[in-house]
């Protein structure tokens, strides 16, 4: 049996190097260039492999393929391999076939990286032989080739779910659906909406399928697929058929366990980490953690770096680091989450953003708003008539500087830009490092 990768990544060298140890004719081919970490992954375990290019000869006489969830369909080489219809599976889909471990899978539009880690991060707590996979962390394919776990909580895009057959998730969690990726779906949202609830494919009753109930489009979709897990809906409030929500600020579920626990003793703020700690709460219920260390969990998560991170306070102003939003909506939730009076840093390479979503929460609940971006005039243009005092910088320091000029004891600071990175830095973590950074030194200074 020959196996062939298409793309040398994180996911495409796993899949190679269990398919290796399973005994294939394994090769391992990428348009771009291999990174060296890879390159010396897959030297040290004999794989052969080319890069800059995709040679026919070597790809089209695979028995299956296994595609990196970041090569579109209409790549000339992946055409081909459809043409041939040679099987393109992804790599999730491979590895499981290797191993009996749980699944525990989360996929959704938003709140994915946050509710894995924090599935992740509670089922250590309960002691669990547990591995990140998918989305974050080592490959699933690595992992069950060289440090098996007994369960695996992984991150899935919708790219990834697209090339899934036979996997079937012992535990599934779709935190939501709004469009996304549109390219890559024909421009068609059922599409990716259909991408989306193949989450649910071969689950057993068994099986568990946790899923927000307020979504805009799933509970319709509960019609038009089959599903086979016991379903677990919650929702923000109490609602018919919701077996998890807020009420009178505790969090309550009747399913798959009773759980009761105050919302101001959960870790993260804001209304959207409540449904992802609801998800994470349901999945580790499900999963057999006893309901003190789920407790425990929700209460000690540190969250993940860059969405809503606290950093510090500097002269008695809270600075949050949320980098991440590089969307109006990502900014919006962050506002609706944090406590006014609100400095508030938009700024950056904008993707045609229209800030018409956020124009009454700015007005609502911010004092200051600082600009960091090369180019800041559609800011300048958009918020000139707000009627709040703008500053205007094109560096990290400024920005930081004029946060701390403006802001009294008390006020929240907030980094939640709007925009992508890429006019001043390398991507958002940098500009979040960065900003933590500046934040740190500036205490240093206040504090001495
Ligand atoms: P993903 O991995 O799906 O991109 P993250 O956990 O990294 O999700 O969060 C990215 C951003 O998505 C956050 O900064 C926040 O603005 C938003 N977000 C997180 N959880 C949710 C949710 N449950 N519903 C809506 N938006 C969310």
């Amino acid at each position: 049996m020959r196996l062939v990768a298409l793309g040398a990544g994180e996911s495409g060298v796993g899949a190679a190097i269990l398919a290796k140890k399973e005994g294939y004719d394994v090769f391992v081919s990428d348009a771009g260039t291999i990174s060296e970490k890879y390159r010396t992954l897959l030297t040290q375990h004999d794989i052969p492999f080319e890069d800059g290019g995709h040679t026919e000869s070597l790809v089209l006489n695979a028995d299956e393929i296994v595609k990196s969830p970041g090569i579109p369909e209409d790549a000339p080489m992946v055409k081909a391999v459809r043409e041939k219809g040679i099987p393109i599976v992804s790599e999730i889909e491979f590895a499981a076939r290797y191993t009996d471990a749980k699944m525990i899978c989360i996929t959704g539009s938003n709140g994915k990286t946050t509710t894995t880690s924090w599935i992740f991060h509670i089922m250590k707590k309960a002691g669990t032989d547990v591995g990140l996979a998918g989305n974050i962390g080592r490959s699933l394919a690595l992992q069950v080739a060289e440090d098996p776990h007994a369960c695996y909580v992984i991150e899935l895009s919708s790219f990834q779910l697209d090339d899934m057959f036979d996997f079937r998730a012992d535990i599934a969690v779709l935190l939501n659906i709004t469009p996304d990726h549109l390219d890559r779906y024909n421009f068609e949202l059922q599409n990716y909406v259909d991408s989306k609830m193949r989450i649910t494919r071969n689950q057993r009753p068994s099986d568990s399928f946790i899923y927000w109930q307020n979504d805009d489009h799933v509970p319709e979709e509960l019609h038009r697929h089959p599903i086979g897990g016991t379903p677990s809906p919650f929702s923000d409030a109490p609602e018919d058929g919701s077996k998890g929500f807020i009420q009178d600020g505790v969090m309550r579920l009747s399913a798959p366990a009773e759980f009761e626990m105050p919302v101001a003793d959960i870790s993260l703020i804001g209304r959207h980490n409540l449904r992802n700690a609801m998800a994470a709460a349901m999945a580790c219920l499900a999963a057999g953690v006893p309901a003190s260390i789920v407790r425990e969990g929700l209460a000690d998560f540190p969250g993940v770096p860059h969405r809503l991170e606290k950093v510090c306070t500097v002269g008695g102003a809270f600075f949050i680091n949320d980098s991440k939003a590089t969307n109006v909506d990502a900014c919006r939730v962050a506002l609706e989450a944090v406590a006014a009076p609100v400095i508030l840093i938009l700024g950056g390479k904008d993707k045609g953003n229209d800030y018409s979503a956020i124009m009454d929460l700015v007005k609502e609940k911010c004092k200051a708003l600082v600009f960091l971006g090369a180019d800041n005039s559609k800011l300048q243009a958009v918020f000139k008539d707000c009627g709040l005092p703008i500053c205007d910088t094109d560096s990290i320091s400024r920005c930081v500087f004029a946060c701390c000029a403006l802001s009294r004891p008390g006020d929240t600071v907030l980094l939640s830009p709007c925009c992508a990175s890429f006019d001043l830095f390398n991507g958002m973590a940098e500009r979040g490092n960065l900003f933590k950074e500046w934040a740190h030194r500036m205490k240093q200074i206040a504090d001495a």
